[in-house]
């Protein structure tokens, strides 16, 4: 099978193996090593000096973190959301009492930098933006850097979901100047889902002494206070994550971090170029399509679900469909983290044997 998602992605049989080691004391002095190894690694990959905590539980709860530890109820947020991610995580802020005031772009193309600047200037009292870096719907990435200038120009707390971007598309967090940053175990990184990620600035950490938001697991201080304490979590941690993100951590070490974005640029085109060979169209406005998701619109009477249906019978490759309104409108291929150029052939190739199956009229040239 080859499985071709925006996560859970596939990981490595090294990454497998490490993962059948036994159980360690989560408080004894094997496991801190590990933990705090793991943590300034990932620094690495983040490209921050800022701290960095590893938490147990899904991206969305990395960004249930950054909200909580953040914001007060009654805060207001600007959530710029160009998909169901950024909704998502509108949501989230929501849900804690916070006053998102949604910035929405039409799904499919990425959010305007000048825009923001434009409601940041006509509304004072917002204290944080959120934004998601890569959004994983819609197969667009954001420009990131532009919006961090704006933003960071007028003083607000950056809070980024990078879930689907940090560790395969390039995000200098410390030259971005981002805040917050949360990433997911399962997308770029080679390992299973479980893990989350957050950076975490000065700025941040100033915005954290004033937050106040109820938070318990998710405390940030908890965290970072274990850490120090010989490379401890709060809580009981997964453990055998930590082993499979020891071993994918020396993986990627190997290939660089240069070389990995690298990888995925022109994986990512590869994609593209693949899908618009057989006759599709890109969901995404090409010029901000992602490098590690790509969404196919459903055009000429092809019938998604038909096709990834006959894909992943027939071919063993599994790709995902649209969410929300566009279920059956796109199908979304993952080519993050663990996957080649022989991948991405394998990905064309079973959609190209499958849509004659799907109701798929080419169109002639
Ligand atoms: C996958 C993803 C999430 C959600 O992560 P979970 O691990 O499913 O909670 C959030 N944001 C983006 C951009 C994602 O790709």
């Amino acid at each position: 099978m080859n499985l071709r998602i925006p996560g859970p992605t596939p990981c490595p049989p090294e990454v497998l193996q490490s993962m059948t080691k036994q159980m360690i004391n989560h408080r004894g002095k094997e496991f801190g090593e590990i933990n705090v190894r793991v943590t300034e690694r990932m620094k690495g990959f983040f490209q921050t000096k800022n701290d960095l905590l590893i938490l147990t539980g899904s991206g969305t709860g990395g960004m249930e973190t950054a909200v909580v530890n953040m914001l007060s109820p009654g805060d207001k947020v600007l959530a710029v959301s160009i998909g169901v991610f950024g909704n998502r995580f509108a949501q989230v802020a929501e849900a804690y009492g916070a006053k998102a005031i949604k910035l929405d772009f039409e799904w499919g193309r990425a959010a305007d930098p000048d825009r923001i600047r434009q409601a940041l200037t006509g509304d004072p009292e917002i204290k944080a933006v959120i934004v998601t870096h890569n959004e994983t719907s819609t197969g667009v990435t954001n420009p990131l850097e532009a919006i961090s200038g704006v933003v960071k120009g007028m003083g607000k707390l950056l809070i980024v979901d990078a879930i689907s971007s940090i560790g395969s598309i390039d995000l200098p967090v410390d030259r971005w100047n981002c805040d917050v940053v949360v990433g997911g175990s399962q997308k770029g990184w080679m390992i299973p889902p479980g893990l989350t990620f957050v950076s975490v600035s000065e700025q941040a950490w100033a915005a954290y002494k004033t937050a106040k938001m109820p938070r318990f697991y998710w405390d940030l201080g908890k965290a970072k206070s274990y850490l120090e304490k010989g490379g401890q979590n709060p809580w009981t941690p997964a453990v055998s994550l930590y082993y499979a993100l020891d071993a994918a951590l020396a993986m990627m070490e190997t290939e660089g971090l240069g070389n990995i974005v690298a990888r995925h640029v022109r994986l990512g085109q590869k994609v593209r170029d693949g899908v618009k060979s057989l006759g599709l169209s890109l969901f995404a406005d090409e010029k901000s399509a992602s490098n590690t998701v790509t969404a196919v619109k459903a055009t000429n009477g092809l019938d998604m679900k038909r096709l990834t249906t006959v894909m992943r019978e027939e071919t063993g490759v599994v790709v995902s469909g649209g969410q929300q309104s566009l279920e059956g409108k796109i199908c979304r291929i993952g080519h993050m983290g663990y996957v080649t150029d022989a991948d991405v052939k394998e990905v064309v190739e079973a959609m190209r044997k499958s849509l004659p199956k799907a109701g798929f009229v080419p169109v002639k040239a």
